[in-house]
């Protein structure tokens, strides 16, 4: 046995190395957390972890990796391959399968409460509510309680939905949450406490996960001692990206599976936390440390790898000033002439013209689509952009907005499979029942309520009374159902099962059913790619694919495309040129996050996370004006925006300051029509002179 070469260590700078080193080979490696600032290699050093700890024996499939996003997940599990592999000289994609266990909380959670369902009482085949189906679950039981009425002003659906999950994430009290995050709503506590009551049993009655129990059911499981050590001995290293921005149940989770820290090891930045809507707590890196005894060892880096120092010496700059301290102050060694782009365009159409005519320039320089990304507050920011993106033919895929399977016609395809899956899921069964023509809200409740009752639910389905218009349609979909139920068809073929009933209802009601039906084969493709229904809805449920700018799910592999994000899917990602739209008061900070200190922070922070992702080039574009889609109550509003706050006038000084289109400040604002450019009077004059 010759000793595996570990040549890639010589690769990390010596804290790195120290954070990588930690504890291998020891049978108890004492916890250790990794806080440090953007860009400091912290993912990367995560990935040399796991490989250095599998390259001195630790079994892969014993090892459990959280990250931020199921893509996030996969490409560390690629990293570690890339590193690992060539020592141990496994088969290419073999460490990558044997790391299975590296994926999201929720997507981790949902696995393992299949694995250990007879363990809680709970039935494995549940299916899983995406945040829509929660709202509409919510919905149907607010009305069965009378709640819903018009006049009463009672929360919407996704306000109580909110309410709801704060709750839970927080692992607070209804009354203090209210209280605190939702006082415009403090008034119904007594109804809105029968309603979450509600809720719940109609889930458990109908064997649906939301994406909330998910993490409940999970920290729930492991408060029972045999069960706990039993799913806590499954695993010997927990390794957690992004830790900055997981909340007080994932916290709980985590030390149920790691009572006294050994083989744990967390990795995030402070300074970027900016999930707080989501209840996540900075308290969690913060306490760390002092929650084990002794207390976990710490490695921090300040050395930045990403981004060249004029770019980091002004995100830096912005994170200064802030009212909390974060105590690294990031250098690189990536000297740079070129300052950050301060640029200051007339509106939003222009601000989408600049980025076009500068990612054309940049593209023409040799730098990639895919190398270059427009970031922005919110999803519905990038609409002007997006225009003059597919008038121009440029291809993109958007992150963290409407997603590929939000379009109606696939979701009604996935309640199909969904409803077979789990024939108990009201959700989904009023979808499905409701696209046959003739029937609606009462008469699929109905339906429902018969199969709820039965102890076969499908068979019941066959000899139920229906209305006469939708009788000729019953017998297909009876038909369907049975054969679904029954796995007649392989998966994946049992999708085109789906198709072929639902394509001539789709006709029916869709105009362009010919562009729809090309999304339904696109997603028998994507189907194609996971081994069961149940892998597929799940995985899908939970980390849906993002959309592209044809609409088809995912660009091929090969295209070169622009990467289109909100700031908060932009976590961890890094870019060679980046824009961040809209730097303008109302919008960074958001109109809605400037009412406490703490939602004003939470902006500052998203800010620079959205700064610290460019490694060559950065533009910060400030439209002068610019259009609040949000309603107040005066209807749709136009504002004047001011440069953010967060970019006082003497951090200019930081940045190239650019006026674009470059013509007078008289032009933009439209007040002149400038000097004239062409005399057309001496024209008109030389045509009668010699
Ligand atoms: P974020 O806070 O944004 O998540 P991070 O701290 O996780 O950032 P990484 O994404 O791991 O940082 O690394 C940033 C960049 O620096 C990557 O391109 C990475 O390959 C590079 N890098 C990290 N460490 C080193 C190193 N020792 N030598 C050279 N490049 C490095
Ligand atoms: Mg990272």
């Amino acid at each position: 046995d010759s000793i595996p070469s570990t040549a890639y260590l010589d690769t990390l700078n010596a804290e790195q190395r120290r954070a990588v080193e930690h504890g291998v080979g020891q049978a108890n490696p004492p916890p250790l957390l990794v806080i440090a600032g953007a860009g400091s290699g912290k993912t990367n050093t995560l990935a040399h972890r796991v490989a250095h700890l599998v390259v001195n024996g630790a079994d892969p499939r014993r090892i459990l990796l959280m990250t931020f996003s199921r893509r996030a997940a996969s490409e560390m599990s690629r990293r570690v391959e890339r590193i690992a592999g060539k020592v141990l000289g496994t088969s290419s994609g073999a460490l990558t399968d044997a790391l299975s266990w590296a994926g999201t909380f929720h997507g981790i959670g949902a696995r393992l409460l299949r694995e250990h369902a007879g363990q809680i009482g709970l039935d494995p085949a549940f299916t899983i509510h995406d945040r829509e189906d929660s709202a509409d679950l919510m919905n149907l039981v607010r009305h069965e309680l009378g709640l819903s009425d018009a006049k009463s002003r009672f929360p919407t659906k996704g306000t109580c939905l909110a309410i709801y999950s704060r709750v839970v994430n927080a692992q607070g009290d209804l009354d203090e949450v209210l209280k605190t995050v939702f006082p415009w709503c403090a008034m119904w506590g007594e109804q809105l406490r029968t309603l979450f009551a509600g809720y719940v049993e109609a889930k458990q009655s109908q064997n649906v996960l939301d994406y909330d129990d998910l993490l409940l059911y999970w920290a729930g499981m492991m408060v029972e001692p045999a069960i706990a050590a039993e799913v806590s001995g499954r695993f010997d290293h927990v390794l957690v990206d992004e830790y900055q921005d997981t909340n007080r149940l994932q916290s709980s989770v985590l030390l149920a599976l790691k009572p006294q820290g050994h083989g744990l090891t967390v990795v995030g930045d402070d300074a970027q936390s900016i999930y707080s809507f989501r209840a996540a707590t900075v308290r969690n890196i913060l306490d760390f440390p002092a929650t084990f005894s002794p207390p976990a060892d710490i490695v921090t880096l300040d050395r930045n790898y990403r981004s060249t120092q004029p770019i980091l010496t002004a995100a830096n700059a912005v994170i200064e000033l802030a009212s909390e301290r974060f105590t690294k102050n990031l250098w690189t060694e990536r000297q740079s002439d070129a300052k950050p782009q301060l640029v200051t365009v007339k509106d939003e159409a222009d601000q989408a013209r600049y980025v076009v005519h500068k990612i054309l320039e940049a593209r023409e320089g040799g730098t990639a689509l895919t190398q270059q990304a427009v970031l922005f507050r919110t999803s519905s920011h990038s609409g002007p952009l997006e225009i003059e993106l597919t008038r121009r033919n440029i291809p993109f895929v958007k992150f963290g907005g409407l997603k590929f399977l939000d379009a109606a016609h696939i979701k009604d395809l996935l309640a199909i499979l969904r409803w077979v899956e789990n024939p108990r899921d009201r959700v989904a069964g009023f979808r499905v029942l409701q696209l046959l023509p003739g029937i609606g809200p009462a008469s699929a409740g109905k339906v429902l309520d018969a199969m709820h009752e039965a102890v076969q639910p499908v068979k019941v389905l066959a000899e139920l009374p229906v209305p006469l218009r939708a009788s000729e349609g019953w017998a297909g979909l009876v038909e369907l159902v049975g054969r679904l139920v029954r796995r007649e068809a392989s998966w994946p073929l049992e999708l085109g099962c789906a198709r072929l009933w639902y394509e001539p209802l789709m006709e029916q009601s869709y105009e362009d059913a010919a562009v729809r039906v090309a999304d339904i084969i696109q997603l028998e493709q994507i189907a194609a790619g996971y081994p069961s229904r149940e892998r597929f809805l799940t995985e899908l449920t939970l980390d849906p694919p993002d959309a592209t700018s044809d609409q088809s799910g995912v660009p091929s592999r090969d295209e070169d495309y622009l990467i289109l994000s909100t700031i908060h899917s932009a976590k961890g990602q890094e870019w060679k040129a980046v824009h961040v739209l809209n730097a303008v008061d109302g919008c960074i900070p958001s109109d809605l996050g400037t009412g406490s200190t703490h939602e004003l922070e939470e902006e500052r922070r998203l800010l620079y996370v959205a700064m610290t992702r460019a490694k060559d080039e950065l533009h910060v574009i400030t439209p002068q004006r610019f259009y609040v889609t949000q309603q107040s109550q005066y209807g749709d509003r136009h504002i004047y925006a001011q440069r953010t706050r967060f970019i006082p006038r003497a951090m200019t000084v930081l940045f190239d300051d650019v006026l674009w289109p470059a013509v007078t400040p008289a032009r933009i604002e439209g007040l002149s029509p400038g000097p004239a450019r062409v005399d057309i009077g001496a024209q008109m004059r030389g045509m009668w002179t010699k």
